[in-house]
């Protein structure tokens, strides 16, 4: 059985909202199909020193049209910069949930002391884990692959600028990883989020400064999400339609605001930790480890013999890089298919632009059989194919495909 995402949401009477009323200005020089990047130490380099060096970008960025680097997205003007005002003001902040932002303890973690956590009126995953709105027209989360045995290899905070050895290492193994980015990353290295787009993996924003988004007022959570989809879009030429907020810290209100940007949030259903080694007392490399070694051993004692996962892992640095390197050969031996979220959902069009299509899962499933053998490495993935192993899907066989998957399925 062939879970086909959009076809199982049009049968169960459930609809990813694409009316998309909001007045967006998303720009980009760059043609997706066609990037180049420059043989320089910060794209080749396995030195993470020489990696991380500044270098102008490919393109002019006049710093007016957007927000400072790390801080909330709403600075430098951007709230009330005209831009911005023309997409507030085309939104219906009358069709909005009437939740209040949420708020903050003084150790700077999220209060949920006087929240009704037994109730969970706001479908709140930081309290309860809900995924599924409460509230009318909001898109559902995307929280496991719904392919069986499936690893749903997903990478959030890039992109890194030393991630050059991690990157190679995906390319040399022909394999994809859904990328949550995040905006202020992208603008300060573009070179690796064009990489992530050639490389064939399927990007997705992850706020513009990783603030938690239930705690920000609806113009601020606007705006983490406009500038980080702007970002991707001017660097790399597409124009996501998934995202992921920071420590999954979303509601309906903050999904109310996605879903007006055509935005769906991608959670998980196995968090490795991977980042908190070192850094959250009681957390060591060892507990991250035993971690991953917990959920690979999940793919061969029947625990998703009906349904997959999705794995939250980090870009973040070359630590939780290289643990995501050392476990990955276990993953592929003990899950039948370890493959990016956009193929696992047979998303085939993750983004606006129909121009970069993806693989739907037995087109991903079938190459990989033809490619088993050997070292792994996929001929379509060395040398100079720009877009690795994306195809491009007729439209009318999409739909096909798309019925045809519905029909086999119910
Ligand atoms: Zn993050």
């Amino acid at each position: 059985m062939v879970w086909n995402y959009q076809a199982a949401l049009i049968t169960l009477g459930i609809t990813a909202l694409s009316a998309q009323a909001a007045t967006t200005n998303y720009t980009s020089t760059v043609d997706p199909t066609k990037i180049t990047i420059p043989d320089i130490e910060q794209t080749k380099s396995h030195d993470p020193a020489a990696q991380c060096k500044y270098y102008q970008p490919p393109f002019t960025v006049n710093p007016k049209d957007w927000p400072t680097s790390w801080e909330i997205a709403t600075s430098n003007g951007m709230n009330s910069s005209a831009e911005f005002t023309a997409l507030y003001n085309s939104i219906d902040w009358t069709k909005a949930p009437n939740i209040q932002p949420k708020g903050m303890t003084a150790a700077g973690g999220l209060n949920l002391q006087s929240y009704d956590t037994v109730n969970d009126p706001d479908c709140w995953w930081s309290a309860s884990q809900c995924t599924k709105p409460k509230k009318a027209d909001i898109n559902p989360d995307i929280v496991q692959c719904l392919e069986p045995n499936t690893w749903g290899l997903t990478y959030d905070d890039g992109p890194n600028c030393s991630h050059n050895a991690f990157y190679d290492y995906l390319e040399q193994n022909n394999q994809k990883a859904s990328m949550f980015y995040i905006g202020s990353n992208v603008m300060g290295w573009p070179y690796g989020a064009m990489r992530g787009l050639k490389d064939g993996h399927h990007l997705a924003g992850h706020t513009w400064s990783h603030k938690l988004m239930t705690t920000l007022t609806n113009q601020e959570v606007l705006a983490e999400l406009y500038y980080t989809t702007k970002a991707i879009k001017f660097v790399t030429g597409v124009t996501p339609l998934h995202w992921r907020p920071a420590q999954g810290d979303l509601d309906d209100r903050v999904r109310w605001i996605a879903t007006q940007l055509n935005l769906t949030a991608i959670l998980w259903n196995l968090d490795t930790d991977d980042w908190a080694a070192n850094v959250v007392a009681g957390v060591t490399p060892e507990t991250v480890q035993q971690n991953y070694k917990n959920f690979i051993q999940m793919g061969s004692n029947g625990t998703f013999n009906t349904v997959g996962n999705i794995v939250l892992s980090h870009e973040i640095n070359n630590m939780t890089m290289d643990f995501a390197m050392q476990n990955y050969p276990e993953i592929k031996k003990n899950y039948k298919h370890v493959v990016d979220v956009a193929t696992c959902m047979n998303m085939t069009n993750p983004y606006v632009e129909k121009s970069i299509t993806y693989p739907t899962f037995e087109q991903q499933v079938n190459q990989n059989a033809s490619t088993a053998t050997g070292s792994g490495v996929s001929p379509a993935a060395s040398g100079s194919s720009s877009m690795g192993t994306q195809t491009t899907v007729n439209g009318a066989l999409f739909i096909a495909a798309l019925f045809g998957v519905a029909a086999s399925l119910f």
